[in-house]
């Protein structure tokens, strides 16, 4: 026999009780304190029947009218309906399922207090599940006449026997959990003590403002919400700090290569290139690996400041290695990086999936013999199959394609630590950069090259189609290039490809003369590549494709941009997919067609799209319809789940955490001063995942 847990001991808990608690995870009074509850009901007032609202869990008293059903015999109604009226109007109360002494709880024409959310059937209020506020519970500080938590489900609890628990483990538990942030901190955050916290975030006092708490936005619940973010952004600071002790192959600029590079740009950097370039150059010469992101929206330039690094690189006759995320892209790349070095003894090679597999040993030979200094590719860059001869400089294209997995197999592929440069259009909002790429340095593209003719984009529906038509075989007859894009359905991809292929052949019926192309994620990689080729010197002009076209490609004759099915696509796909065209001098324009029944409410969704080009803007608009998961690498970010706070929700508090993080490392990177004795007893603990602020608990189910 093992000593039972410590949650046993605690007033009402019990062998049976225990068993289920430590079930959840929840072992000592510690982690209940830590077990929060996930939402509130305001029960510090009696409502009105006739001013009930739906969707509000509120108490009612009203007097008994009738007890109907819920009787044992055979066939007896099996759902228990109360009437209760308080003068105001009538409720019917509901159970569905119940214990059959419920039905003796119940009298006409004695009075009962209920609990729950109201609904309206056929005109009248009903409550399904109500909870019953016993006569007794007036004076009972735990389930009536407060603010009451509502926790997450423990197995094998009923939610009224939890909350007394949980009371019982605050009144004895709460005031010996130490503070481990001093007052000038706490002030400065503008959030109370722990203890008081705690305490009040499982029952909060009387004169709380129970919408705060519901919200998660009460100065207590921020207390908790600040020390999950302190820790975070401790974290990253120390992962920082461990790359900035690593060694890696200096790479210094000088004059040389830099004209060199000069002379062979076909166009004048923009402001925004020649400050990241400066700044990759600076990380490039120390002793130390650069991690830097390079973000810039569509269409800003980033493939040729990755390829300006990859020539340092050359100069000190070290490889280079640029990851793409498809094989369009790989082969794009590969194709500029040769154009734009051509005449100099630079070796580019290009390893991608779409290589017969002769060919390929051949270049895996080449890059581990060293016989190749700018390597591109794709995901086949990271096999285990290929060995660098002396890679010192790591890029990647579209990180947000990659998770960090990725980004640590290809850094292991140098022998000693490469530098690091991974580049993402996809405008990642700045809070959720902080905790995707908290341990890079940030360089941003925010200026756009010269000449720029914004994209006009417009929301249309079935109808406008014959104008989006016309103007495709106006462009195409000016020299230009169309897109036609489909969503994948994700139910199956034949239907994907059998839309795709249909409408190739219907455009192809409608723009007889025309050559008309067809892309999607089923074609074999040297196929693409020749569609896109085709393409790309205009022999096709028109390309119906399935979301493949969505990163990276540049086609600058391209003019027309239409996305059928635009209602299915997130707004910063959207967004990669206007990318794709204006990148030329000629004005250029995107047709987002909306079909179907939602046809209107999509348009109103999709009407930021014509408002703005802002790649930033969109991309919050998207978190704040869609939320953070769907930004790809989210879920692959490596960074631990927060428990209580929200990266969105609680972007301030996290910028707070981040400044006083900073401020601290600067002064005491150690805390070894008295004063900050609590906070490094606060991380050591939360590293050792016993204790600590955050056990592994969600309160968030
Ligand atoms: P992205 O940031 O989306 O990867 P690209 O690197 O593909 O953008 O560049 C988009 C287009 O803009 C390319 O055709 C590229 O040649 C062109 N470009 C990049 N920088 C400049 C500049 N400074 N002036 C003019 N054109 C530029
Ligand atoms: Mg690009």
């Amino acid at each position: 026999m093992t000593a039972p847990y410590p949650i046993q001991f605690v007033k009402g808990v019990g062998p049976r009780l225990c068993e289920r608690l430590v079930a959840r995870g929840i072992r000592t009074p510690h982690d209940a304190l830590y077990f929060f509850p996930k939402d509130y009901e305001d029960r510090r007032k009696l409502i009105p029947i006739r001013e009930l609202k739906p969707g509000t869990t509120v108490p009612v008293r009203g007097k008994i009218l009738s007890v109907q059903g819920g009787g044992k015999m055979f066939r007896a109604k099996k759902v228990l309906e109360v009437v209760i009226t308080d003068g105001t109007g009538r409720l019917s109360a509901k159970w569905f399922r119940f214990h059959p002494s419920l039905v003796e709880r119940f009298r006409a024409g004695e009075s009962v207090t209920l609990c729950g959310s109201a609904r309206w059937f056929r005109f009248f209020p009903e409550m399904h599940h109500p909870e019953i506020l016993a006569e007794g519970d007036a004076a009972d500080p735990v389930h009536s006449g407060r603010i009451v938590p509502v926790y997450p489900e423990v197995e094998g609890i009923p939610p009224r026997v939890l909350r007394r628990i949980q009371w019982e483990v605050v009144q004895r538990h709460a005031s010996l959990e130490p503070e481990c942030f001093p007052p000038g901190i706490l002030a400065r955050v503008g959030i109370p003590p722990l203890q008081e916290s705690l305490a009040s975030i499982h029952f909060p006092r009387d004169d709380a403002d129970a919408e705060r708490f519901r919200d998660f936005s009460s100065p207590q619940q921020r207390r908790l919400i600040f020390g999950e973010l302190f820790a975070l952004q401790w974290a990253l600071a120390l992962r920082r700090a461990g790359t900035e002790r690593e060694e890696a192959i200096p790479l210094p600029w000088d004059r040389g290569i830099v004209d060199e590079i000069k002379r062979r740009l076909p166009f004048d950097l923009t402001g925004a290139q020649r400050r990241v370039v400066n700044e990759i150059l600076r990380d490039l010469g120390k002793p130390h690996p650069m991690h830097r992101l390079l973000q810039g929206d569509v269409g800003s330039g980033k493939t040729i400041v990755a390829w300006i690094a990859a020539m340092v690189a050359w100069r000190h006759g070290v490889q280079a290695a640029v990851m793409a995320p498809t094989e369009i892209l790989a082969e794009q790349h590969y194709r500029r990086f040769l154009e734009l070095s051509a005449g100099l003894p630079v070796r580019v090679a290009l390893l991608s999936a779409a290589l017969p597999p002769k060919e390929r040993d051949a270049v895996r030979k080449r890059i581990r013999e060293g016989e190749g200094d700018i390597i591109v590719g794709t995901h086949a860059l990271i096999q285990e199959s290929v060995a660098f001869r002396n890679l010192a400089l790591g890029v990647i294209d579209e990180q947000h394609r990659f998770g960090v997995l990725q980004r640590a197999s290809l850094r292991r592929k140098g022998r000693i630590s490469p530098h690091l440069l991974v580049m993402t259009a996809t405008p990642i909002p700045r809070t959720l950069a902080i905790t995707l790429y908290g341990d890079l340095d940030v360089s941003v593209l925010d200026e756009m090259p010269r000449g720029r003719l914004p994209v006009r984009t417009q929301v249309v529906t079935e109808d406008g189609r014959r104008k989006v038509f016309e103007e495709i075989r106006r462009e195409i007859s000016r020299g230009g290039r169309a897109y036609v894009v489909l969503p994948l359905v994700e139910e199956s991809e034949k239907i994907s490809l059998r839309d795709a292929t249909r409408t190739s052949e219907r455009l192809r019926e409608a723009f007889p003369g025309v050559g008309v192309g067809l892309l999607h994620g089923r074609m074999k990689a040297a196929e693409k590549e020749e569609t896109m080729r085709r393409f790309k010197d205009g022999d096709l002009q028109l390309l119906v494709s399935t979301t493949v076209v969505e990163v990276g490609v540049d086609v600058p004759e391209a003019t027309v941009m239409v996305v059928e099915h635009a209602e299915r696509f997130g707004l910063s796909q959207l967004h990669q997919l206007r990318g794709r065209v204006g990148r030329g001098t000629r004005p250029s324009s995107c047709y987002l067609i909306t079909g179907g029944e939602q046809g209107e409410e999509a348009a109103a969704r999709l009407s930021v799209m014509e408002k703005t080009a802002d790649g930033f803007r969109i991309a919050e608009e998207d978190l704040r319809i869609r939320g953070p998961g769907d930004f790809a690498g989210v879920r692959q970010s490596g960074i631990p789940d927060l428990v209580f706070a929200d990266i969105v929700r609680d972007a301030s508090i996290l910028n707070l955490a981040k400044e006083i993080t900073a401020e601290l490392q600067r002064e005491d990177p150690a805390l070894s001063a008295p004063h900050h004795a609590g906070i490094r007893r606060f991380l050591e603990m939360r590293t050792t995942s016993e204790g600590g602020e955050n056990p592994a608990l969600s309160s968030r189910d």
